[in-house]
C-alpha cells in the first residue's frame, strides 16, 4: 500500500471515530490499539551492541545503565535483540587477527553467559527460526546473535562455522575501514585505505558468502560500500539484510543505502533495516551540531553515550535542551522507513536501533521507549500486519530463507 493510500485510509478511520467522539478521545483510541498491535507482534532490534566486560559484575545484562538491558526490554515491550559481537578494525597483521578472533570469543561467552548462567529463565538464545516462536510462547525474551565486521575471522573460513556454532546468524562483512573481505563505506586513513581496496568484494569475500550460504549465516551489507553491496547482493544465493542502514535519499550520509541499492534487495528478497542513529536519521546542520555540543557539554559529556553518569533529571534536560533544536526524533526515524516502504515495498524494511553503538533518538533513546515506534507507524496508518513486518517479520522470513539455502 502507498503513503498516500495509507493517509487516506488513517483520516477516514480518523473521522468515522471523531464523529462519536471529541479529539483526545480519538487519540485514546489509536493509543490503546498501537498498544494491543505492540503487544502482539514480535519486535525484533537487529542490533544491539555490548562491551567486552558485558555479562560480568561490571555490566549486568539485567539492568546495567545501558540503552539496553532485560529491564527495558521488559518495559517497552521489545522481545527480541541482536547482539552483537563487534570486533573494531586494526591493521591486518597476524597478531591482530588473533585478537579480534579473541576478543569475538570474549562476547561470544558474555552473551551465553546471560542467557545461559545469569538469566535462563528471562532470556534466550535463539539458534533457528523455528526456535523463536517456542522462545516467544515460553513468555521469556529472546536473544539472537550477529558479528560486526567479518575481520572477526581474518583470512580463516573455518573460524565462520565455529562461529555459526557459538550462535551468530549474521555477519556484517566489514566496518569501518577496508578487510580482506569487502571494501568499507568508510575507509580509514590511519589504516592507508585507499578510496576501494577490492572494487567491492574480494576473492576472498566471495568465499566468505559462499560459506555463510552454505551453513545459513545471514550476510549483512550494512557498513560495506555500494559496489561491495551490490557484489554481495549478487554473489549471496539467499537473500540479504542490511542489519542497521537508512535511506541516502533522505539523508545523504554514506553509511546509508542509494536507490539503487535499495532495487537490487528488493530484487534479492532482502530486508533494509532503518536504524535510529540520529546521524544517519537526520541531516545536521553545523549550527545543529554545535548546539548539540555545547548542551552536551554543560553536563560535562562529549557523546550521548556517555549520560549515564548523569542523574534521570539531567537526562531529561537534555532531551528536552536537544527537542529545542531539532534534534532527530522517532518521526524523522519513521520518514526513512515511509521512503524505503514507498520505495521498495513493506516486505523489504524492518527496524532497528544500533542502540549501545551510537543509537538513538528522541522517543527512542533506549529499549524502554519501543512502544513509541509502534505509535509513530500505526499513526501514520500502518496496518498491524504491516506493522509485524517491519517489527521482525521480514528478518524472520529472510533467515528462514538463509536456513532454506543451506539445507
Ligand atoms: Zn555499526
Amino acid at each position: 500500500m502507498k503513503i498516500t493510500q495509507r493517509i487516506v485510509i488513517f483520516i477516514a478511520i480518523f473521522f468515522f471515530v471523531l464523529g462519536k467522539n471529541t479529539f483526545s478521545q480519538t487519540a485514546e483510541i489509536i493509543f490503546s490499539e498501537a498498544q494491543n498491535i505492540h503487544n502482539e507482534v514480535l519486535t525484533i532490534d537487529s542490533h544491539d551492541d555490548i562491551p567486552l566486560n558485558f555479562a560480568t559484575e561490571a555490566v549486568d545484562p539485567l539492568n546495567a545503565s545501558r540503552q539496553v538491558n532485560l529491564e527495558k526490554m521488559q518495559l517497552g515491550g521489545l522481545n527480541m535483540a541482536f547482539f552483537i559481537v563487534y570486533v573494531s578494525q586494526s591493521e591486518r597483521t597476524l597478531e591482530n587477527y588473533e585478537k579480534a578472533k579473541a576478543d569475538a570469543l570474549t562476547k561470544f561467552n558474555a552473551i551465553q553467559r546471560m542467557a545461559n548462567e545469569m538469566y535462563p529463565e528471562l532470556i534466550e538464545i535463539a539458534y533457528s527460526t523455528q526456535d523463536i516462536e517456542r522462545i516467544y510462547n515460553s513468555g521469556k525474551l529472546l536473544a539472537a546473535i550477529g558479528i560486526e565486521n567479518g575481520y572477526a575471522i581474518g583470512t580463516d573460513l573455518a573460524l565462520l562455522e565455529k562461529y555459526y556454532d557459538l550462535g551468530a546468524r549474521y555477519m556484517t562483512l566489514a566496518h569501518n575501514g577496508h578487510n580482506d573481505i569487502a571494501d568499507s563505506a568508510q575507509p580509514r586513513a590511519q589504516f592507508n585505505d585507499r578510496y576501494a581496496e577490492h572494487n567491492g568484494i574480494s576473492e576472498f569475500g566471495a568465499q566468505v558468502i559462499a560459506e555463510m550460504n552454505r551453513i545459513g549465516m545471514m550476510v549483512d551489507v550494512s557498513h560495506i560500500s555500494k559496489q561491495a553491496a551490490l557484489d554481495a547482493i549478487r554473489l549471496s544465493e539467499a537473500p540479504v539484510i542490511a542489519s542497521h542502514s537508512n535511506a541516502r535519499a533522505l539523508t545523504d550520509h554514506i553509511r546509508n543505502m542509494d536507490d539503487e541499492t535499495l532495487l537490487a534487495l528488493k530484487e534479492n528478497g532482502g530486508v533494509m533495516q532503518a536504524t535510529a542513529l540520529s546521524s544517519f536519521v537526520k541531516q545536521q546542520s553545523t549550527e545543529q551540531r554545535e548546539a548539540t555540543r555545547l548542551i552536551l557539554a554543560n553536563y560535562g559529556i562529549e557523546r550521548i553515550s556517555q549520560w549515564w553518569g548523569l542523574t534521570i533529571n539531567e537526562r531529561n534536560s537534555i532531551k528536552n535542551e536537544l527537542s529545542a533544536i531539532d534534534y532527530a526524533d522517532v518521526s524523522d526515524f519513521i520518514d526513512h522507513v515511509d521512503y524505503a516502504v514507498n520505495l521498495i515495498g513493506i516486505d523489504h524494511v524492518g527496524l532497528s536501533s544500533d542502540f549501545d553503538g551510537g543509537g538513538g533518538v528522541l522517543g527512542w533513546f533506549d529499549a524502554s521507549e519501543t512502544f513509541n515506534v509502534t505509535l509513530e507507524l500505526f499513526s501514520r496508518g500502518y496496518s498491524k500486519e504491516d506493522i509485524r513486518k517491519l517489527w521482525g517479520g521480514n528478518l524472520l522470513r529472510v533467515w528462514k530463507e538463509t536456513e532454506r539455502v543451506a539445507e
